[in-house]
């Protein structure tokens, strides 16, 4: 009996041990984290006081976190891109919700996308001028609709009928934001009415200054693309577009495949840069679609992309994630707000350049 308890105790408790779920035990071990940025542009150290940086720097820190919490309480990747995408709508300081840049007839007027990548879902919202968080409304569309893509009144009036609250569209306006809108209509009173199209060449020396001001009229979009626990990636991108711009105009930030893409056998991507270029190089598929196809890995895959971009003459910066939590932030302007942290490492937050990417 001595010898029978024991050995009872033990056959039980292996019974028990398989029986037990597994999942708990690896989940624990699987890489979680996300990455965000806030625009890509002509962001150079000499052009921002020390106190616009440390601004910055805190604002990223605290989208990061709410992402973060998200994560680290085993919420979903869906969940953590919604949480940190809302801290910088909410923020005057970047181009998407609150501080939108204004468009031509003086309004905000903003555009958003998210997708899912267990499912492949994705909804989209553009020409939005009274919702405040746009990327809760890109979700609405993907989770309660049975569309993609709203665009203008149609997208609000889908909105109201899930009872959101109407935002008067000058909760969105900033001082700063105007003061760009004036230059770039005096940029332009120089210029064309802006129907005529690019210079074929932007390379050369007399179009310099063209890239320039266009340059001048946008960044500041915001992103974000997270894995979590249980191994989904999602990703989300909202923006007021660029400066004064007319027609309706919409850019990459809500095609999905452009601005925006998810897919748990690949990784998830969020873009930021000169919208135009990046619907002609469907930036956000085109690095999944390497990595699927090619087998690349998600740094040598966005090189790729963002090359390409540079080569039909536009700019601009990517962030993403692959299923191994692997980070990627790249871009050819001269900076992009970005930050990130995978599971319990280091955070990391930068801005020019030359800091790590
Ligand atoms: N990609 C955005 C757009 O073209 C602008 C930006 O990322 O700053 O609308």
């Amino acid at each position: 009996m001595k010898i029978l308890l024991p050995l009872l105790a033990l056959a039980s408790a292996s019974l028990a041990l398989a029986q037990a779920p597994v999942a708990p035990a690896s989940s624990a071990l699987r890489p979680f984290g996300l990455v965000i940025h806030g625009g890509a542009g002509v962001i150079e150290r000499r052009n921002m006081s020390p106190d616009l940086d440390a601004q910055y720097r805190a604002t990223l820190q605290q989208a990061l976190d709410a992402g973060y919490a998200v994560l680290d309480r085993g919420g979903t990747a869906l969940d953590a891109v919604v949480a940190a995408v809302t801290v910088m709508e909410d923020s005057p300081l970047f181009n998407a919700g609150k501080g939108a840049v204004f468009n031509a007839d003086g309004i905000c007027e903003m555009d958003a996308s998210i997708m899912n990548g267990a499912t492949l879902q994705a909804g989209a919202v553009a020409g939005l001028q009274h919702v405040r968080n746009p990327l809760h409304l890109a979700r609405d569309v993907m989770e309660k609709s049975k569309h993609v893509f709203l665009i203008g009144e149609g997208a609000e009036k889908f909105a109201w009928s899930l009872g959101y609250e109407r935002t008067p569209n000058e909760y969105f306006q900033t001082d700063f934001r105007r003061k760009q809108l004036e230059r770039a209509k005096q940029l332009e009173s120089r210029k064309d009415n802006g129907t005529a199209a690019l210079p074929a060449d932007l390379a050369s020396p007399t179009t310099r200054d063209e890239r320039h001001f266009i340059h001048e009229q946008k960044y500041g979009t915001v992103g974000c693309v997270a894995l979590d626990r249980q191994g989904n990636l999602a990703a989300g991108t909202s923006t007021g577009g660029m400066t004064n711009k007319k027609f309706g105009r919409v850019g990459d930030v809500p095609v999905i495949g452009a601005g925006t893409y998810a897919n748990n056998a690949t990784c998830a991507i969020s873009a930021t840069g000169w919208g135009e270029f990046f619907i002609r190089a469907t930036v956000a598929h085109d690095i999944s679609a390497q990595m699927e196809y090619q087998g690349k890995d998600i740094r040598a895959a966005a090189a790729a992309t963002l090359a390409k971009v540079a080569q039909l003459g536009g700019d601009g910066g990517v962030i993403g994630l692959d299923a191994r939590g692997n980070v990627m932030t790249d871009f050819n302007s001269e900076g992009m707000y970005r930050a990130y942290r995978i599971s319990d490492r280091k955070t990391v937050i930068a801005i020019y350049g030359d800091e790590p990417r």
